[in-house]
């Protein structure tokens, strides 16, 4: 079996696809040049097999969602992405299982254009952690803290099918096939939206991605912007699968409550619409108003104009 150097230097070593990495893995630290003026971004993300993904995902989708899951976070805070380090724990070294994890994260790694440049490889429980670099000019961030009230509540894509994704992945929803294909690709092949957290900078208020279900996420910026908000649940974009599958009930409650769809929720000022319509055109992506901040704190839901009791919680890890 192959040590731990041979399997770096097979899987993970590659010439860096950038400029600014001086030097990449190989050596004790990796050194890496940030454009004059920009702030650095960083961001960590573990996934525990197990937790995070089904014990057997496809090793290629482990990557591809570990990278996307990355990426989603500098998406969030308006950064462009440059680089990614690996911390990987695995409970053997089994070769096809790493070849094709290798291809799976250099394949989304290049779609974004962001090179590896560092990790550490050690034996235990599957799980792996990736640290997400990118660059955001001063000033340019998007905060979970600006939301202001009178602002209108955004979501992009679909949220909720992940939710729903995961019940079929996990043997406990039978969908049509098509839905199926559909709905577990939400689920392990989730689009981080990079080019929309870069075109939101200079427009959103604040900005966070949906990783913990949509109520939760919400939460998060109300709580640092120090407002509340209204939802209109009849507004929620779901998608035709989820509506299909799920009745519209559950399609709700896996909008709001079920986390993993890494959608961007973000503020924007009322009078905005427009710029966001144009925006969603040019990225060919729904960008959907779902409700309005306002002044008291709390979140209130409507459904059919009347308040609505959720009984969504989003996922909680303790
Ligand atoms: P050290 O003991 O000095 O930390 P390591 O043996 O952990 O060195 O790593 C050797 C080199 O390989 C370093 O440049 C490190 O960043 C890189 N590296 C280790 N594991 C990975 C990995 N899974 N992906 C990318 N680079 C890695
Ligand atoms: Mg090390």
């Amino acid at each position: 079996m192959a040590g731990e150097f041979e399997l770096i230097a097979r899987y993970f070593t590659r010439p860096s696809p950038r400029a600014d990495v001086v030097l990449g893995v190989g050596d004790d630290c990796a050194l890496l040049a940030v454009p004059p003026g920009q702030l650095l971004a960083v961001s960590l993300d573990t996934l525990v097999a197990g937790v995070h993904f089904p014990l057997d995902t496809a090793p290629a989708d482990i990557a591809a969602k570990a990278v996307a899951v990355n990426l989603s976070d500098l998406a969030a805070m308006g950064a462009e992405p440059a680089w990614m380090t690996l911390g990987l724990t695995l409970p053997e070294a089994d070769e096809a299982w790493l070849d094709a994890f290798a291809r799976g994260l250099f394949e989304a790694l290049d779609a974004h254009g962001v090179a590896l440049v560092g990790g550490d490889t050690t034996r235990g429980p599957l799980a792996l952690s990736l640290q997400a670099h990118g660059f955001v000019p001063p000033g340019l961030a998007l905060t979970r803290a600006g939301a202001q009230a009178g602002d209108l509540v955004y979501v992009s894509g679909s949220p909720g099918d992940a939710g729903l994704g995961l019940a079929i992945a996990l043997g406990r929803h039978a969908a049509a096939p098509a839905h199926a294909d559909y709905l577990l690709s939400r689920l392990n092949r989730p689009t981080p939206r990079v080019a929309l957290g870069l075109a939101l900078c200079g427009h959103a208020t604040a900005a966070i991605d949906v990783s913990d279900g949509l109520s939760q996420d919400l939460g998060h910026v109300l709580a640092a912007s120090q407002v509340g908000a209204e939802l209109d649940l009849d507004a929620l974009p779901l998608s035709q699968a989820l509506r299909a599958e799920a009745g519209e009930d559950e399609a709700i409650r896996l909008a709001l409550g079920a986390g993993d769809d890494y959608e961007l929720l973000f503020t924007a000022p009322a009078g905005s619409e427009a710029a966001i319509a144009e925006l969603s055109a040019r990225l060919q992506l729904p960008l959907t108003a779902i409700g309005r901040i306002h002044a008291e704190p709390g979140l209130s839901l409507l459904r059919h104009g009347r308040p609505h009791a959720a009984a969504a919680a989003g996922y909680r890890h303790f």
